[in-house]
C-alpha cells in the first residue's frame, strides 16, 4: 500500500551495501522506521530530503506483516541546512532530536508535538539564540508528553514557595525552603524568576513566546532542573546533551 506523510527528520545510518535506515518524526503516525533503498546511489529519489533537521514529504510503500516501511523517495519541504552549519545550533537542535527519539513511542501520533518541533526548527534555521529556543523546546515537549514539571506548589506543604526552592528530580516538583532536610547532596536551586519565566513560556503561544528576554542566571537553573528531570523519565543522560555543554565550553558562554 503507497501513503505519503509529512515527516522531520530524526537519524539515519547506512544499511547493508546501499540502504539507509532512516528514523522520522511524522504529523500523523509519530515516530516511524523505515528503509530507503539505494538511497546512497539515489541522489535523485532522495537528495538531502533523508538528512537530519530536513522537513520531508515521505513517500511510502508498506506490506501486511513487513516490519519495516519503505521509503520509496523525498520532496523537502523544508530544509534547514543553516542548523547543521552552526556549530551551536547543531548542538542544540541534537538535544532536541534526541530528546523527541527517546520519549515518543513508536507509531503513536502527536501532531502538537510535530507542530512544535518544525516550528521551533525554523526558528533555529533562522539563526536564533539555539540555548532560548532549546529552553522553550523542553518545556512545551515535556507538557505534550505529560510530563510537564510541578514548580508552583511544595511538594511536601502544598503551599506557594516564594523566593527560592529546590528542585526534585525524582519527583519533578519543587520544596520550599522550610520543607528542605539539609543533606550533603547537591542540590539544584530554583528562583521565583526562573519558575516566572517557566509558566510564561507554558502557557505562551509560540508566536509570542520568542518576546520573553530571560537571564542567562534563569536559563541555566532550568538547564540543571531540565537536566535531572529528564534523567530521572528515560533513565540516562541524553548524549547529545553532553554535546552541548561541550560546545558551550569552547564558545566560553
Ligand atoms: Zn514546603
Amino acid at each position: 500500500m503507497k501513503s505519503k506523510t509529512e515527516a522531520i527528520i530524526i537519524s539515519h545510518m547506512n544499511l547493508g551495501e546501499a540502504d539507509k535506515l532512516v528514523t522520522f518524526f511524522s504529523l500523523d503516525r509519530g515516530m516511524l522506521k523505515g528503509v530507503a533503498k539505494n538511497a546512497r546511489k539515489s541522489f535523485k529519489r532522495f537528495g538531502a530530503g533523508l538528512e537530519s533537521f530536513t522537513y520531508s514529504r515521505l513517500h511510502l510503500y508498506e506490506r501486511e506483516h513487513q516490519e519495516l516501511i519503505r521509503i520509496e523517495s523525498t520532496d523537502i519541504i523544508e530544509q534547514h541546512s543553516a542548523i547543521g552549519a552552526d556549530l551551536g545550533s547543531a548542538a542544540a537542535g541534537a538535544v532536541m532530536l534526541e530528546m523527541v527519539r527517546e520519549m515518543s513511542p513508536l507509531g503513536q501520533q502527536n501532531a502538537p508535538a510535530f507542530l512544535l518541533l518544525s516550528h521551533i526548527l525554523h526558528l533555529l534555521d533562522l539563526g536564533q539564540d539555539p540555548a532560548f529556543l532549546l529552553r522553550i523546546f523542553e518545556i512545551k515537549f515535556l507538557s505534550l508528553l505529560g510530563y510537564q514539571p510541578k514548580l508552583d506548589h511544595c511538594l511536601s506543604c502544598g503551599t506557594q514557595p516564594k523566593g527560592e526552592m529546590i528542585f526534585e528530580g525524582m519527583k519533578g516538583g519543587v520544596l520550599c525552603m522550610d520543607c528542605v532536610v539539609s543533606s550533603g547532596e547537591t542540590r539544584i536551586r530554583l528562583t521565583s524568576g526562573a519558575v516566572g519565566f517557566y509558566y510564561q513560556a507554558l502557557r505562551m503561544d509560540m508566536d509570542k513566546v520568542c518576546r520573553l528576554k530571560p537571564s542567562g542566571g534563569i536559563m541555566q537553573e532550568l538547564d540543571q532542573a531540565f537536566s535531572a528531570h529528564f534523567f530521572h523519565i528515560i533513565g540516562k543522560r541524553l548524549k547529545s546533551r553532553e554535546f552541548l555543554r561541550t560546545v558551550r565550553t569552547i564558545d566560553g558562554c
